[in-house]
């Protein structure tokens, strides 16, 4: 559409023709006044950025004509049904860092959700992306919780170094969610561990967050029967034997004090928006001086395809019950009288398990098969080569992405290590490649439409020199990393299922549309920041504004 100057848009909110022809003059003084699609002349007074764990756009595309919700009032928004997490490493601490910084990881420093330094004291050398490991207290399995690792502001920090009025917000069931979305001035942030909301190191636990925990205490401790399975997902609810256990037919029941029953159930993503909606309370966000950046990263859609896979009836009911919640909190908004508007997207994709993948029209689907632990890589290398180290040889956190050679090797070692590695990698059947350092470093980070980079080019937007590992190896299409004994599926993959999101944004008064052309997650802190007004230095993001006004204005034109 044409760009139309912020001002000239606001003056077409008073002399609108539309506006004009509709006024009736014999109609009576209190008859409501249309309401044309025009687009608002001020910044909206709260960012409700919404991320949705493993929401692939495979899963909005499959469920998208169910939604009567939430979900439903944000496809009469702006729609972009192909989005891209664009870079290989589709974990959940890269994405949610992508969703409000506009950077990819190759910028923001978060290439995992785990990564490793050879060189650290610690014995499993292990970094957790949203830990500060300066502090002894911090271990891998145990993080201090902290920012420390993200190199670039969120939209939050920028609009509070612009305002110091504006709060920052951010709630999750996963701390990297709160932080990666928060980011480094986050005024209050609350993520679930071990059956309760905490929040950040060296912080109270505020009202709002002792009564989430009180009535989630006590939904835990009754136990929950099933939820109800919509008709529409009757033809989902069919067993699938996987590991020794069954899936595809599960309700959410759990017995009395499961904690887990819980937080894996779509009651955990109900607490998370309860306590948005209570914090939003409390706070008065969207009321204040200046707007204000509440995040909500919904976990339970990627708690429940690690447990059951994407299309069984357990997934059919989350959907169901997401479009609820995300309802309910829009709801409080608008019963609050919140001028705020929506982004809702997701960290990454997802895929099936390959047991069902297989019934349903894809026989190439399969598990991983032995080779690339980092026992068997060191092995293999230590065949080839005779070299050994004194600790572990090799460093990973699974059997693909970022792998490390120990940090003690001589200088004449190292190479002829790395060649072995590889050459052990690119030997397994299910690789479809590595690449090294060396490769990665020599490459600009591409630009342009994410759906037609080259697979080295993702990887490249995942790479960071001083974090990213000695080679990265990437699985085939459709191989399924694990053997389903603990989660029956993943993501991670640089394939399309995993990298392709739906990015929805929504504000009163804005006309809706769909467009089909990819766009990337790194779009929308650009998009936000010129929605805000915000002022952003040109080349510190890697993404560009969409206008996400159908009608004549331009919500990028204060750009
Ligand atoms: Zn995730």
């Amino acid at each position: 559409m044409r760009p139309i100057p912020v001002l000239l848009a606001a003056a077409l909110v008073h002399v609108s023709p539309a506006l004009a022809q509709e006024a009736d003059p014999a109609a009576p003084a209190s008859t409501s006044p249309p309401k044309p699609a025009v687009q608002p002349a001020t910044p909206p007074r709260l960012i409700l950025a919404i991320s949705v764990d493993q929401f692939s756009a495979d899963l909005f595309a499959e469920y998208r004509s169910r939604y009567t919700g939430g979900l439903a009032r944000l496809l009469s928004g702006a729609v972009f049904p192909s989005g891209f997490q664009s870079h290989a490493a589709t974990e959940t601490c890269p994405g949610h860092s992508t969703l409000l910084t506009g950077v990819h990881p190759a910028r923001s420093g978060i290439i995992a959700n785990y990564w490793f330094d050879p060189s650290t004291p610690r014995a499993d050398k292990k970094i957790y992306c949203s830990e500060d490991e300066r502090d002894p207290a911090s271990t891998s399995a145990k993080p201090v919780v902290s920012s420390f690792h993200l190199k670039v502001p969120t939209l939050g920090d920028r609009l509070k170094a612009a305002n110091k009025a504006s709060r920052n917000v951010a709630v999750s069931a996963k701390d990297r969610a709160v932080v990666m979305m928060g980011g480094h001035a986050i005024d209050a942030g609350y993520w679930w561990r071990d059956g309760s909301f905490v929040t950040l190191p060296g912080r109270q636990i505020a009202e709002p967050a002792v009564k989430a925990n009180a009535d989630a205490a006590a939904a835990i401790a009754a136990g929950a029967s099933a939820m109800p399975l919509p008709a529409w997902c009757a033809g989902k609810d069919r067993p699938i034997a996987v590991a020794g256990r069954t899936v595809g037919t599960g309700r959410f029941a759990f017995d009395a004090g499961k904690e887990g029953g819980f937080r894996n159930s779509p009651r955990m993503d109900a607490a998370v928006a309860d306590l948005a909606i209570a914090l939003t309370d409390q706070m008065k966000l969207g009321q204040g001086k200046a707007p204000d950046v509440l995040s909500v990263s919904f976990s339970v859609t990627d708690f429940v395809g690690h447990t059951f896979g994407t299309e069984g009836a357990e997934m059919c009911i989350q959907m169901a019950e997401l479009d609820k919640t995300i309802g309910r909190l829009f709801d409080a908004l608008d019963a609050r009288g919140i001028d705020y508007a929506v982004v809702l997207s997701a960290d990454h994709g997802g895929f099936d398990l390959p047991e069902r993948a297989n019934q349903q029209g894809l026989p190439e689907a399969a598990r991983i098969t032995p080779g690339l632990s980092d026992q068997e890589l060191a092995k293999a290398v230590r065949a080839k080569t005779g070299i050994t180290a004194p600790g572990d040889l090799i460093y990973s956190d699974g059997p693909f992405g970022d792998i490390y050679l120990a940090g003690t090797l001589s200088e004449a070692d190292r190479p002829r290590a790395l060649a072995a590695l590889v050459e052990t990698a690119k030997a397994h059947p299910q690789v479809e490649a590595v690449f090294t350092k060396a490769q990665l470093a020599v490459l600009p980070v591409p630009v342009g439409q994410p759906q037609d980079w080259t697979l080295i080019e993702r990887a490249r937007a995942s790479f960071d020199e001083t974090r990213s590992g000695d080679i990265v190896v990437l699985l085939k299409r459709s191989i399924q990393p694990g053997d389903g004994k603990g989660a029956v599926a993943t993501h991670g993959s640089p394939w399309d299922y995993d990298r392709r999101v739906p990015i929805l944004f929504w504000r009163k008064g804005l006309t809706g549309f769909e467009q089909p052309a990819p766009v990337d997650t790194v779009d929308i802190a650009p998009t936000l920041a010129a929605l805000l007004a915000l002022p952003v230095k040109a080349g510190e993001f890697d993404g560009r504004c969409l206008d996400i006004d159908g009608g004549a204005g331009d919500t990028c034109a204060a750009n």
